[in-house]
């Protein structure tokens, strides 16, 4: 099968042909209708840290059609229509009791290669999608799940006044999922206006670029200062920022992933009487309810999509998104286009 594999820092990704996968028990193998780029793919690849090895496959947001199935598998049968999940724990430790694999305390099995014609999937992670939702939509399921579950913590309810910070394909899963629970008061906060156009087809039409008296503006478009804070940014200075805007005792919800440290002074917290919520990716019931709303509400969650490209467009691709010249959405690719 063809794959794409990360060379080293500054170098495109390439093309490769290796074994087709073989499903070990518990797994299967799909064939990978679409896999979409995510802000950590570049991350991996950047050089800033936690940098993949040379000829790693790569590709955490998946879905496909099952053409193999291990030993002892039940849920899924030959032709079924499935979303991976990216990383599976052992299923019985303190972290998994939590339903977050990613918080498994034995060391979780990442199942990533879905930047290639074949992946292998733990049948345990993945969920199986309705046919009615096209396989074109599967790889929107890891993203949303992530919003999904950062809008379940967060509990708003139809008045809440929110900011969300920084809207990229997370912050658009997070406005999804507002939306899906009928929260209207939302304002987008950008460093830039290029996701202007697709914050508003998705229903998320208050949207104002950060600088000075921004903050007035903001309390003057919600009505007052925000009961919610998203942090999808991701970068140094946002949670200071996510302080100065909540109401006192509001709630900020943390899911940007930032690996440089990002100072706060105490006291700005403590004077607002506030809390700050870290929210790590996704349940099964999060994954569940995204093959839902994928079902019900696809045009809407599909409108984060600017770009679908075939193995030959995607290093250019992948690169352009490094260097923020995509259309700002999320970027899928299709191994078969
Ligand atoms: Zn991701
Ligand atoms: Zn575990």
């Amino acid at each position: 099968m063809r794959a794409l594999l990360f060379k080293a820092v500054g170098k495109p990704l390439e093309v490769a042909t290796l074994p087709d996968p073989e499903p070990n028990e518990g797994e299967v193998v799909v064939r990978v209708s679409r896999c979409g780029v995510c802000g950590t793919d570049l991350h991996a690849t950047s050089g800033h840290g936690m940098t993949l090895p040379p000829d790693s496959t790569m590709g955490h947001e998946f879905g496909g059609e099952v053409v193999a199935i291990g030993k002892n598998v039940d849920r899924f049968k030959l032709g079924d229509h499935l979303a991976a999940m990216p990383v599976v724990g052992c299923g019985h430790c303190e972290g998994c009791k939590t339903g977050i694999d990613m918080l498994c305390q034995n060391g979780w099995a990442q199942y990533g290669g879905g930047l290639a014609e074949y992946a292998r999937v733990s049948a345990r992670g993945a969920v199986k999608l309705p046919k009615t939702v096209s396989l074109a939509d599967s790889a929107l399921v890891e993203p949303l799940a992530v919003g999904c579950r950062a809008v379940r913590v967060a509990n708003p309810d139809k008045d809440s006044k929110v900011v969300i910070i920084g809207p990229g394909p997370i912050g658009l899963s997070v406005l999804f999922w507002l939306r899906q629970r009928g929260v209207e008061n939302i304002v987008l906060l950008a460093s830039t206006g290029r996701r202007k156009g697709l914050a508003s087809k998705m229903g998320g039409d208050k949207f104002l670029l950060e600088g000075d008296g921004v903050a007035d503006e903001i309390r003057s478009v919600l009505g007052g200062s925000p009961d919610i804070v998203f942090e999808a940014a991701g970068v140094p200075g946002v949670f200071a920022r996510a302080i100065d805007l909540i109401r006192p005792q509001g709630t900020i919800i943390a899911l940007g992933f930032c690996m440089q440290p990002d100072p706060i002074v105490p006291a700005m917290g403590l004077m607002k009487d506030c809390t700050i919520r870290w929210s790590i990716v996704y349940s099964r019931e999060d994954y569940a309810a995204c093959a839902d709303a994928l079902n019900n509400h696809g045009d809407l969650a599909r409108a984060m999509v600017t770009e679908t490209v075939g193995f030959a467009e995607a290093p250019a691709a992948f690169e352009n998104l490094r260097a923020g010249k995509d259309g700002g959405g999320k970027l899928l690719i299709d191994p078969w286009g």
